[in-house]
């Protein structure tokens, strides 16, 4: 099989698998329980905790552990509105966040608040000023994502979150870096971000498994309320198994994120080169976007379609205007993609271990496709 879907999920490394099955078998314990059992769980917890905070640049107690990215992501937009905004009522946005912010920010709509979403203006593009000219007074949280995990558009995260701490010192700044994590460099001084939202099985740990990075000094009430772990704010017994997997993909992972950022950017060039030369095909995504993920409209054809047509070639891709079970997500008519070509986008993702050969068989595949399927 050819597996181009690795911005929907990752194949776990050897590593996680093994830290996953260590806390499974020799060290089960609670790492709440006051024994040597629940002190060794701790202990590898603590350890993971250490990586994933040290990748980050930041102190491993500002680093709260949760189910996953879209749990990440409902913890620091509820939890900093309810700690927050008794006053300050508006929250800004951008307007291609993924369903976990975009549906978060529905409900505190519903709830009251006031929330501005900032699209790209005509070019395809974000600015700092769209943002600064959303924020006031009364804004109490910006959330903007660092990668598209749509189109791998990058957004100018640092440049905004540095222009609205300029004027606006109280504003809480939130970055859901799910795609970019281990990908581009994230690191908290260099994005000056208040929150960011982490995913394990994004990064080759395993699903069911996030982080929330959290500033010390922001308050953010908890969401899921109990037996205080996670410093309070997310309590629950913590799946060690899970952790320790995230921690050991991304003790693998984090020393050559420059390395692989180079390797996929070759990888790109080779994949838009076939691509360009295929008729009918257009490229969705930008040129200086994450190379990690290119999105195309192939020729009008329909992305199930196609999709059905690779998967019996076995190659995975994605329909590229899907958020969740073939629902289209909006983000793509945000970039300024729509009608046909929408329907007809696909995403395909790749991985550091994605090979040429891989790319080649899938544009192959992909040409073939365009000239048998009706649709
Ligand atoms: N944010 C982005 C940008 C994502 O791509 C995803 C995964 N599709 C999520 C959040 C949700 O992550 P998780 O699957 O860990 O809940």
């Amino acid at each position: 099989m050819i597996y181009l879907d690795n911005a929907a999920t990752t194949k776990p490394c050897p590593e996680a698998v093994q830290a996953a099955l260590e806390a499974m078998t020799d060290n089960f314990g609670n790492p709440s329980s006051l024994h040597r059992a629940g002190l060794n769980a701790q202990l590898a917890m603590d350890k993971a905790r250490k990586s994933i905070a040290d990748s980050l640049g930041a102190a491993p107690d500002n680093l709260i552990f949760t189910s996953g990215a879209t749990e990440s992501n409902n913890l620091a937009l509820r939890g900093i509105s309810a700690a927050y905004g008794k006053r300050r009522r508006r929250i800004v946005a951008s307007a291609v966040e993924h369903a976990s912010v975009d549906e978060t920010l529905s409900d505190l709509e519903n709830k009251g608040f006031e929330v501005v979403r900032v699209s790209p203006r005509g070019d395809g593009r974000f600015y700092a000023e769209d943002f600064l000219a959303a924020c006031n007074d009364d804004t109490v949280l910006l959330t903007m994502m660092y990668v598209n995990n749509e189109t791998g558009y990058i957004l100018p995260v640092k440049e905004v979150f540095t222009a609205i701490k300029r004027c606006y010192k109280d504003i809480i700044t939130h970055t859901d870096c799910v795609q970019a994590y281990m990908k581009l460099p994230v690191k908290i001084n260099q994005l000056g971000a208040d929150l960011i939202s982490l995913s394990g099985h994004k990064i080759h740990g395993v699903k069911g498994v996030g982080a929330l990075y959290i500033r010390k000094g922001v308050r953010v009430l908890p969401v899921v309320t109990g037996g205080k772990q996670e410093t309070g704010i997310r309590s629950g017994t913590e799946s060690v198994p899970l952790i320790c997997a995230f921690g050991a993909a991304v003790e693998k992972l984090s020393p050559t994120v420059n390395e692989r950022y180079e390797r996929v950017t070759s990888l790109k060039t080779r994949l838009l080169e076939l691509l360009f030369a295929i008729d009918g095909v257009d490229v969705n995504s930008p040129a200086d976007g994450s190379p990690y993920v290119v999105n195309i409209s192939a020729a009008g054809k329909r992305s199930e379609i196609m999709l059905n047509y690779l998967e019996s070639r076995e190659i995975y891709v994605s329909s590229g205007s899907a958020c969740s079970k073939g629902q289209q997500s909006g983000v793509l008519g945000q970039f300024g993609i729509a009608g046909k070509r929408a329907d007809s986008a696909l995403r395909i993702s790749m991985t550091s271990e994605t090979t040429e050969a891989e790319i080649e068989e899938f544009a192959s595949a992909l040409r073939e496709g365009i000239a048998n399927v009706r649709g």
